[in-house]
């Protein structure tokens, strides 16, 4: 691995970051804050909050199997993505490269950030080798991106060749697992202390059921953890989403019985599809939605949106020809769903 000082722009490694009031001010017994220029009134909305989240980050490490210098916490994981691209990419040299089809705010971020995007197409299984990654990469390409399970495919990409990955290239590798508790295979945040150049995106989003709350969490070496904190907007977690996750921790439970309901509607959900005339092919999905071939996605598309039913037409996206990525919902929107799609006509 290239060092993370070659790995980082020269501004953000020299960078030194603002420091808060809060960051300034650590003790625990003060009880007169003067130090913020904050209102008095209006308890608890009136203060700051802690700008390094020290309190979720210690109850999110153990769940984790991670330690709390590990995690950056920010709003959603597209927050991560856009850091990882303002702290080690250097407009109009840099470059990055990602798998196709995947999550389009890889490339968003890569546009707003005039960094150049290197799609490598997956194969018609949608899986990648590291082989090919590795020989879109140049000396100026500073992320690989992965996503697994990935969207829009919903399928786990293959831990063996993000391992080979992982130990060949001499880059960051990005692995986002927004969809990871959907997953049979285990995290790669268990695999940090092996590998000092993984980063690993995760999010409140999906199964834990917050996306209202806009929470997304990286895992990596504290090193590039510090580089992401340290130019980041102080307060970039709010004290709300901060106080829900905390709850959203405590209820640790009732979220795995969510994901186990929602694999088990998923299963069901794929054999009626798939049983449907206008359906050519349903995907294995190891994830909270599945893509499926129709004979025509624009029009059953606009088909269920007459009747009030909204899935994503993939149809313009790369080997995703025809293709209706479908959420799992509840049993009553997933039989509603059902329903319109038993009374289309090709
Ligand atoms: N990664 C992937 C693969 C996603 O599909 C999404 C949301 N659709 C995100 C990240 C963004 O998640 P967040 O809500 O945490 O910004």
């Amino acid at each position: 691995m290239r060092t993370l000082q070659e790995l980082t722009r020269p501004n953000i490694w020299k960078l030194k970051p603002y420091s808060s009031a809060r960051d300034e001010y650590k003790g625990a017994t003060a009880s007169v804050f003067l130090d913020a220029n904050e209102n008095p009134y209006n308890l608890p909305h009136n203060r700051y909050p802690d700008p390094m989240q020290h309190e979720l980050k210690a109850v999110l490490a153990p769940i984790k199997h991670v330690r709390p210098e590990q995690i950056f916490l920010g709003n959603g994981s597209d927050e991560a993505i856009d850091l990882l691209f303002r702290a080690f990419c250097e407009p109009g040299t840099d470059n990055v490269v990602a798998i196709d089809p995947t999550y389009g705010m890889y490339q968003v971020c890569a546009d707003v950030n005039n960094v150049a995007y290197r799609k490598v197409l997956l194969d018609e299984q949608f899986q990648f080798t590291a082989d090919s990654l590795l020989a879109a990469a140049d000396a100026h390409t500073k992320l690989i991106f992965l996503c697994s399970p990935n969207n829009p495919t919903g399928n786990d990409l293959s831990h063996t060749q993000i391992e080979i990955l992982l130990n060949r290239f001499d880059g960051l590798v990005v692995v986002d697992e927004a969809y990871i508790d959907f997953s049979s295979l285990p995290s790669f945040a268990g695999m940090l202390d092996r590998y000092p150049n993984l980063i690993v995106l995760q999010t409140f989003s999906k199964a834990w059921g917050c996306a209202a709350i806009r929470l997304g969490m990286a895992f990596a070496s504290p090193e590039i953890i510090g580089i992401l904190s340290k130019i980041k907007y102080p307060y970039n977690v709010n004290q709300l989403t901060q106080q829900q996750a905390l709850d959203m921790l405590s209820r640790y439970e009732e979220i795995n019985e969510w994901v186990q309901t929602l694999k088990a509607e998923r299963e069901v959900l794929m054999r009626q599809v798939e049983a449907l005339p206008c359906v050519l092919r349903v995907f294995a999905s190891d994830a909270n939605f599945f893509l499926a071939r129709v004979d025509d996605a624009s029009r059953i598309y606009t088909y269920l949106v007459d009747r009030g039913i909204i899935v994503r037409n993939r149809h313009s996206v790369s080997l995703c020809g025809n293709c209706l990525r479908i959420t799992i919902g509840n049993p009553f929107e997933n039989s509603q769903l059902m329903e319109a799609l038993k009374n289309y006509r090709s």
